[in-house]
């Protein structure tokens, strides 16, 4: 084709998807017991999009179980280990499109972020990832988990990388009631412009008490380098960052719970009955058998805040702090044209780490599922190395529908950075 002149953008590149896109003719496990078996009959939208730019799918990556995860623990088919160190844990949920790209398996992948799960992965290993605004990426085709908050992405090794496919994967798709019916712009083409003039935004609730030195000296460095390069700091507010979490773990697990409530053993996936069981023991005995514990929690909570007499107080509350995050948001880009912050609280954490609960756990996404709750775009780039030598991710944040500047400020960065570390075992 690139002999013929009617080569794509991607010909012959060879890419890795996400087990949560559905591939036709190929499984679509979701890294769940459930659909084990699942084999859709057809191509995600974006999958669709991408064979369309000429990229070639070498294979499906391993995630966290339903994309519910920060660590990649969750996948019924074990863990992903970060080649930056076999102890530590590649991030998640989007763990294994990640490790794809950081092992050198693949220049590109595809992820989805519904609270950081492809920003807190391409920053646990040393890779690029972007989330997209909501709705700039077709959601069709894709194993829903929080509906509002689900966005594809590419993870990648450089900017130039992530512009090129996200360029590829974005556009309008009728097939998606919430897909921006907006035409997508030459990603590539602002690289290099530089950031003469413009407001770098530093939130100050993003100076979390116990965050790591390295991680506020990899900002401090960020921060600085912005600065050099022309860009005017303002330090700005977002007061109601310290309820994201809570609001997010409402909401995230009450959609989760309307959307997973179709794994039934009727439709999809597989099916536990026994001889002389009704319907409601194939119910109990299909999900019981099919869905982990962390999916299961979800469930529940789901269930439970959506709940006559709950509903006001849980869910009905957390939609309105939803509203003020995103306010916050939009007041702060009246100051500022971007926001730049940590990607994640500290570095891959080893698998010996046991939170005594599962909210520790979920703290990891502190700095990733504001953007998300508010359904703005944000790009992860490898900032640094820990005193372990593990990578460090700075996170930008844009205002929606902003990825050109969002791509443009991160490539001046990545350019002074420079971070050209590889995992030791792929540099051996
Ligand atoms: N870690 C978050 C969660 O467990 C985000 C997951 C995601 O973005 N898919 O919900």
């Amino acid at each position: 084709r690139i002999a013929e002149g009617s080569a794509g953008p991607l010909t012959g590149i060879p890419l890795a998807h996400k087990g949560v896109f559905c591939t036709e003719g190929v499984l679509t496990t979701c890294g769940s017991k459930m659909l084990a078996n699942f084999v859709s009959p057809y191509d995600a939208h974006v999958v669709s999009l991408l064979k369309a730019a000429g990229a070639v799918m070498v294979g499906k990556t391993n995630m966290d179980e339903f994309a519910m995860g920060s660590s990649n623990e969750s996948s019924w088919y074990g863990p992903v280990r970060n080649p930056w160190d076999p102890a530590a844990v590649p991030g998640g949920s989007s763990g294994g499109s990640a490790v794809a790209v950081a092992a050198r398996l693949v220049p590109a992948s595809t992820g989805t972020d519904t609270g950081g799960s492809i920003r807190q992965p391409a920053s646990f290993t040393g890779i690029t990832g972007i989330k997209p605004t909501y709705g700039r990426c077709s959601r069709w085709g894709i194993v829903a988990f929080a509906s509002s908050l689900d966005q594809a992405g590419p993870m990648t090794r450089t900017v130039r990388d992530a512009a090129i496919s996200l360029g590829a994967m974005a556009g309008h798709d009728p097939k998606d009631s919430t897909s921006a019916t907006l035409a997508v712009p030459d990603f590539e083409a602002v690289l290099g412009q530089g950031v003469r003039g413009l407001r770098v935004g530093i939130p100050n609730e993003y100076r979390i008490e116990g965050m790591s030195q390295e991680i506020s000296d990899a900002w401090d460095k960020g921060i600085a380098i912005l600065k050099a390069a022309g860009a005017e700091i303002v330090p700005v507010s977002l007061p109601h960052t310290k309820y994201a979490l809570p609001t997010y773990y409402i909401i995230a697990p009450a959609e989760a719970s309307s959307n997973l409530a179709r794994y039934d053993g009727v439709r999809f996936g597989s099916r536990v009955m026994e001889e002389g069981d009704n319907l409601n023991d194939m119910y109990e005995k299909t999900r019981a058998a099919g869905f982990g514990a962390e999916v299961k929690r979800r469930i529940l909570i789901g269930t439970y805040v959506l709940s006559a007499g709950y509903y006001d107080a849980y869910y009905k509350k957390a939609q309105r702090v939803r509203a003020l995050i995103a306010q916050d948001f939009k007041n702060a880009f009246t100051q500022c044209d971007v926001l730049l912050t940590p990607t994640a609280p500290s570095a891959a954490f080893g698998f010996d780490y046991k939170p005594s609960n599962p909210v520790e756990m979920y703290l990891n996404d502190v700095f990733t599922v504001p953007t998300s709750l508010a359904g703005l775009p944000g790009i992860s780039i490898p900032g640094g190395l820990s005193k372990d030598g593990l990578p460090l991710g700075l996170q930008l944040i844009g205002n929606a529908f902003c990825e050109e500047s969002l791509i443009n400020i991160a490539y001046t960065l990545e350019q002074a950075i420079g971070f050209n570390a590889k995992p030791e075992r792929i540099a051996a």
